[in-house]
């Protein structure tokens, strides 16, 4: 099965407007944080939106021009650095959003990066390969400026992938008459791509989770643990999970969801995926159960690695496990934050939980520009410090302010940049 890197964040595309969204949670936190209401307008508003036309001669003879985005919500702390999206869906505000969530990921988890998005408004399953290069080609072409690795370093997002990430470094490198690794990640390791990026997200959730079950004196060996989605992040995750001791109980994708008392063997059950097709359709090492049932199962970890929006303000009054590890980007609706913190369930936010991803971005970036590379294992060691050092800062972070390690990620985050905000000063 083929993984694919992606830096992504939530999206809202319920009834609200993703920017405002994202906004509500930001006004919480700064509000805890005592935010100066000077900085408080510096941080909401996005440094660059930048809206580019991208004509292009389709297979066809044909002149199709398509919109491109990138927005730089904040670089105080260092390069911007966020995914690129290719959807006939997006939006302007979605990438304002998703620019945003980066600034605090990469604030959560003291990366000296900025946040940053972008995206083209195409369908890529309508497009050919031919059509796909020369859109990503003017694209980068007409973000030069922007584009680089002292400045704004992409990544892959949704439908964009290795293929598009190499164009991206030959264009920027082609302009600037030189090869330059560095200006975006989530390329082939032959390309100046890292070791352990298929795996570090799903590694990062063990680790932070590992970090909250000794917090709670939790024991490994009696830790049951229910995984949902068993894509990179959720295969992975579940994997690790076995490796530190867990049993596994509960797995599910796309296909449905499978349990076992005794625990799956996650490494038949990965085979079993890969040789049909990716999915778990007939896998038979567990009784078939729903998804509602699977999030309800008793058990001690629940992992949602899959989707938004599954633990909502219906189910939380039923999940049984005591800590909920956000694998997947806005698994928890916001009505059910209150619910999990009065039943005492430890959330274990996204922005921190899914961090691996980006942490080992930057650790590619960082290969990139040294010219020398890392092995695996000083990959995963490195991987390690960080994501305990976020964890320990959420958690004193939450516990200095009584409130939840999301309440807590997003606290720490503002106060990381706008301490830096303050120090450098306004220009002008
Ligand atoms: P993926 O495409 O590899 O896997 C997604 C999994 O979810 C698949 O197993 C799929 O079958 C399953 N799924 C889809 N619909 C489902 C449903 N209705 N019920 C149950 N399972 C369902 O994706 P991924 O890379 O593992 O990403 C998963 C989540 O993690 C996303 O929210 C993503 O934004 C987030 N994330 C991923 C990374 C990364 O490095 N891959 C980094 C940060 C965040």
């Amino acid at each position: 099965m083929e993984y694919k890197y992606v830096e992504s964040a939530p999206i809202k595309t319920t009834d609200q407007d993703p920017f405002e969204s994202m906004m509500a949670r930001f006004e919480v936190a700064a509000m805890l944080s005592d935010l100066d209401p000077g900085l408080y307008q510096y941080l909401k508003t996005p440094q660059k939106q930048i809206i580019v036309a991208i004509p292009i001669q389709m297979d066809d003879g044909a002149i199709e021009v398509f919109e491109g985005y990138r927005v730089i919500h904040n670089d105080v702390r260092g390069p911007s650095k966020g995914g690129i999206r290719y959807s006939p869906h997006i939006t302007l505000s979605e990438v304002k959003a998703l620019a945003a969530w980066m600034t605090w990921k990469c604030a959560v988890v003291n990366l000296p990066f900025g946040g940053a998005k972008g995206g083209v408004k195409c369908d890529p399953k309508k497009l050919t390969k031919v059509e796909l290069e020369k859109i990503t080609r003017r694209y980068t072409a007409n973000l030069l400026e922007v584009f680089g690795p002292e400045r704004d370093v992409p990544a892959p997002d949704v439908n964009t992938n290795e293929q598009i990430m190499g164009w991206i470094m030959d264009t920027y490198s082609m302009h600037v008459r030189h090869t330059t690794t560095a200006v975006v990640t989530g390329k082939p390791i032959f390309l100046g791509g890292s070791h352990g990026r298929v795996e570090a997200t799903g590694k990062g959730v063990v680790i932070v989770t590992s970090s909250m079950m000794e917090k709670m004196g939790m024991n490994p060996k009696d830790t049951r643990v229910v995984v949902q989605g068993f894509g990179n992040v959720g295969s992975i995750g579940a994997k690790e999970f076995e490796k530190i001791g867990c049993k596994v109980i509960g797995i599910s994708d796309v296909s449905g969801a499978y349990y076992n008392a005794n625990g799956f063997n996650i490494r038949k059950a990965i085979e079993y995926r890969d040789a049909h097709g990716g999915i778990l359709e007939g896998f038979d090492s567990g009784d078939k159960i729903t998804n509602e049932e699977l999030l309800e199962l008793d058990c001690e970890v629940l992992a949602p690695c899959a989707l938004e929006d599954q633990i909502t303000g219906k189910n939380a009054e039923k999940i049984k496990a005591k800590i909920i590890a956000e694998g997947a980007n806005g698994p928890t609706m916001a009505n059910a934050d209150p619910i999990l913190a009065d039943r005492g369930i430890a959330v274990i936010p996204d922005i921190l939980c899914n961090a691996g991803g980006v942490t080992v971005s930057y650790f590619e970036w960082v290969q990139d520009r040294m010219g020398y590379f890392w092995s695996k294992a000083e990959v995963f060691q490195r991987l390690e410090r960080i994501l305990s050092e976020a964890f320990k800062d959420v958690n004193d972070t939450a516990e200095k302010y009584n409130v939840t390690m999301r309440i807590g990620a997003y606290v720490l985050a503002i106060d990381r940049v706008a301490q830096t905000l303050k120090i450098r000063g306004i220009y002008g």
